[in-house]
């Protein structure tokens, strides 16, 4: 169906994904657009706001005005144990205002912007009659159908960070999840955790991080917001034959590392690209062609080898694996998995890229 077919398209939700979207349409598509929220302020749902620059290649400059920090590597430790210590001259991410990152997509697109306002998607075809509504509406959508985790997010301020230009994630063998410090800058950062246990279990270990890290010794807490993501990859179930679903709704979110914002967003540029094409059924096969589709399912397996056999981390073995060869982890988690990566593995030693390649065909079927 084109959009020439529809007088505009309503969008149900406004977080990255239907932000995205009004974002991009106008830039793409000559259409109306209009934009329910059910929130006060768009974008603000739980989250680390942690964005891979990488988003780029899809939706163009982020607004600068959004951009809280350039994050130019990563340290992950394992039973405390500092595992991986990436670094690269550029910027590979950024910590963005999530809220006001929102707010400038939605400013500029020529959407009609409808903030406080929930609505069904019932209600929206009724009032809406001759546009194509689009459902943006997160891990809300079909939640029964999906495999959710839970997240817990502390805004801290008064911290003393010495490298602000690093994010740090650190998980504990027998734990399916992980803690995450994503630095604003050396005074306030992100503090959060999310993974398999129970809320209680979550909250424990990150005040006790919290409590035992000198950096937050000082610390104030001054925003706690919980909230579940998607963990069960891309489904048809959550797919509609009739309504395009996009973002965290069709599972856009990478099981492993819980990264749902640039996904979300690739999935609302797939879309725009199906609807100038003239037909929007086929956004899903313009989405397969992006490697995230094949990096969400190579995240899924792994999460549920991890689970099912209740894979221990042998601590010492993945040091040896990735030492000198950390940009692989950065590969693995923010997903370009292929023969090149393998190829590009070479120079760490024959062993280390025959382990990779294995990884690969195993994970990726
Ligand atoms: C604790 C936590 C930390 C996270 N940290 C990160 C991170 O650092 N980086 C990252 O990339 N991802 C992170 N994620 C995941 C990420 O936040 C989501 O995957 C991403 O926001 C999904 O985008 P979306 O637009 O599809 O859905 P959402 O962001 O969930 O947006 C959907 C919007 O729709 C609105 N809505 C729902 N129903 C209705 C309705 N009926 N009518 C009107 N409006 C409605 C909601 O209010 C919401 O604003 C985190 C998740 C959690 C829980």
């Amino acid at each position: 169906m084109s959009i020439n077919d529809y007088e505009g398209i309503v969008v149900i939700g406004a977080g990255p994904a239907g932000s995205a979207l009004a974002y991009l349409a106008k830039q793409y598509l000559n259409t109306n657009m209009i934009v329910y929220e059910a929130l006060r302020r768009p974008g603000l749902k739980a989250c680390g706001w942690g964005l891979l620059r990488s988003v780029e290649d899809y939706i163009g400059p982020i607004p600068r005005e959004a951009v809280l920090n350039n994050i130019k590597g990563f340290r992950i430790y394992v039973d405390d144990r500092l595992i991986i210590d990436y670094g690269s001259k550029r910027t590979i991410a950024y910590m963005v205002d999530r809220p006001l990152l929102m707010e400038k997509l939605l400013e500029h697109s020529n959407a009609k912007v409808l903030l406080g306002h929930r609505i069904s998607v019932r209600e929206a075809v009724g009032i809406h009659q001759n546009y194509l509504p689009v459902i943006a509406t997160g891990f809300q959508w079909r939640p029964r159908n999906r495999r959710l985790i839970l997240g817990i997010e502390y805004r801290v301020k008064n911290a003393h960070i010495d490298e602000p230009g690093l994010m740090e994630v650190w998980t504990w063998s027998g734990i399916v999840g992980y803690l995450w410090v994503f630095p604003f800058n050396s005074r306030e950062a992100h503090i959060g955790i999310g993974g398999t246990l129970p809320y209680a279990e979550l909250k424990r270990l990150l005040d006790e991080f919290i409590r035992s890290d000198k950096r937050f010794e000082n610390t104030r807490i001054v925003d706690r917001l919980s909230g579940y993501v998607t963990v069960s990859g891309l489904d048809k179930k959550f797919l509609d034959p009739s309504i395009p679903v996009i973002g965290e709704a069709m599972g856009a979110v990478l099981p492993l590392t819980g990264e749902g914002m640039r996904p979300s967003m690739i999935s609302a540029w797939s879309l725009v690209k199906a609807l100038k094409h003239g037909d929007w059924r086929i956004y899903t096969r313009i989405l397969e062609k992006t490697s995230l589709t094949k990096s969400i399912e190579l995240q899924y397996r792994i999460l549920r080898h991890v689970e099912n056999r209740r894979a221990r981390l042998n601590v010492d073995k993945l040091r040896s694996l990735v030492r000198d060869c950390e940009w692989l982890v950065y590969e693995l988690a923010f997903g370009k998995m292929n023969t090149w990566t393998v190829l590009r593995a070479l120079p760490c030693g024959l062993k280390k890229a025959l382990i990779i390649a294995s990884l690969i065909r195993r994970y990726s079927g």
